[in-house]
């Protein structure tokens, strides 16, 4: 009873016009919006028992009996991982009739991964994203400029529909080359721009030698960034960089920054989030359950990303608790400029190459402008690097179409870095994607490591 007026409540907020519904959910107490997650998880379990093929066969075999269940930690060490929507299909998750789908690329398997929903939830994300961006300093009168890739991917459609609930003036450019954006993009006067981080390095190099105009703020999506790139784009437009954190599983964003920059307020109304195995540093794999989707839930969803769930309050004086910046992902994917890059990437791209031995390294720098891929190969010879390096370039033009575009965009550097034989592995299973870039500032790492010891990381939203 409670909790159906809680909900009915929320519903109401959602409605609401964004500056009235960030001042309600401040005042909102916490234990409502607990009570309100425990109802939805119980609901969605339920939900996925009786109508996806997967989630029921999962439950039968485990003995489970999703009636008895209250809250995701009793379903111990069950998980829904990507590999799972990977092996048995997006149909087996469905539970109800989708109205649209897209798709997450790259992975550690050239196959996508569908997730599908309905205009229901398409509608519900973009209103709470329009609260979000409100909260960011967003208005009717912005206008906006979205360079965000619309090929499969989520984040556009969130933020158009997001955008007609703030009123903007909202032009879709999509993922273009960052000069042509630049060019076109001055006769509208855009004060907001949207796209992925590194490619919002590369226009910011551009606007630097070209000149640039006034921007309230610039919004990135979609990947990671170095606190030094982001320094970078802030210095040239004199504007604040603003990050999402999200997946095509979750519909986009799970968390939002706010203008502190320091982790992303999380969506608690939406999501469950876990973090099931912490490190000493309260550091884990994000783990989360969707609480509001009716066509394709997830239960318990490895996120795969690294990261703490920050339970302190943030000096913006949200409400919404946060998640810390993603430190790095559990499996061996990267997310740079050149794109969401796992091993099978650089098995692909070293097809018929000769001249090299049979091991190999990726490793991804930042030169302070943009990321490096540097393929580490084993040669007896180093005179065979550059004969090597055309037919790797060769490769990711033929075989890679993203990749190959993002590299002609400048979005990162590729090269062939040439090692002695024998020297890549000593005896242990070789890692061979290398992520080198450093995300957090050292001395920022060091604060929030004392800070987070100290209190603020609650392993459970118990
Ligand atoms: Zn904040």
């Amino acid at each position: 009873m409670l909790t159906n007026i809680i909900e009915q409540i929320e519903r109401l907020v959602l409605h609401m016009e964004p500056r009235h519904a960030v001042r309600f959910l401040n005042v909102s107490p916490p234990w409502a919006i607990e009570a309100m997650q425990r109802a939805r998880f119980r609901r969605t379990l339920r939900l996925a028992a009786e109508r996806s093929s997967f989630y029921r066969e999962q439950f039968r075999q485990r003995g489970i009996d999703v009636r008895r269940i209250e809250h995701p930690s009793e379903l111990g060490d069950f998980y829904t991982t990507g590999e799972d929507l990977r092996a048995h299909g997006a149909e087996a998750f469905l539970t109800g009739r989708a109205d649209t789908a897209f798709e997450t690329t790259g992975t550690t398997s050239p196959i996508p991964k569908r997730v599908f929903f309905s205009q229901r939830e398409l509608d519900e994300m973009g209103r709470t994203s329009a609260i979000g961006l409100y909260h960011l300093g967003i208005r009717a009168e912005d206008r906006v400029l979205s360079a965000y890739d619309c090929s499969f991917w989520v984040s556009p459609v969130v933020l158009r529909v997001g955008l007609q609930y703030l009123k903007c003036f909202h032009v879709e450019a999509g993922k273009i080359a960052p000069r042509e954006f630049y060019e076109r993009a001055r006769v509208y006067q855009p004060n907001v721009i949207f796209g992925e981080p590194s490619w919002l390095v590369r226009l910011s190099e551009l606007a630097r030698d070209g000149g640039t105009w006034p921007l309230k703020l610039l919004f990135g999506g979609g990947e990671n960034i170095t606190e030094e790139a982001r320094q970078i784009v802030e210095s040239v437009w004199n504007a604040p960089l603003y990050l999402s954190y999200g997946q095509t599983e979750s519909f986009g964003t799970l968390g939002a920054e706010c203008e502190r920059q320091d982790g992303y307020h999380r969506n608690d109304l939406f999501f469950f989030f876990e973090m099931p195995e912490t490190d000493t540093d309260g550091y884990g794999e994000l783990v989360y359950t969707t609480l509001v989707r009716d066509v394709m839930p997830l239960i318990r969803y490895r996120s795969t990303d690294l990261t703490s769930l920050v339970n302190e309050p943030c000096g913006c004086g949200l409400f919404a608790k946060r998640i810390a910046k993603i430190r790095s992902r559990t499996d061996e994917m990267v997310v740079c400029g050149m794109g969401n890059v796992g091993p099978w990437v650089f098995e692909e791209v070293l097809r018929n190459v000769n001249g090299h031995g049979a091991d190999w390294q990726a490793v991804i720098r930042h030169d302070g402008r943009r990321d490096v891929v540097e393929l580490h190969l084993e040669m007896e010879d180093f005179d065979h690097r550059a004969g090597v390096e055309q037919a790797v370039i060769a490769n990711l033009r033929n075989r890679f179409a993203d990749f190959w575009k993002n590299y002609e965009m400048k979005l990162y550097d590729f090269r062939v870095a040439p090692c002695a034989p024998g020297s890549l592995r000593n005896g242990r299973k070789l890692k061979r994607v290398m992520d080198e870039r450093q995300m957090i500032p050292v001395a920022h790492q060091v604060n929030q490591r004392a800070h987070l010891s100290r209190e603020s990381v609650d392993r459970s939203l118990d």
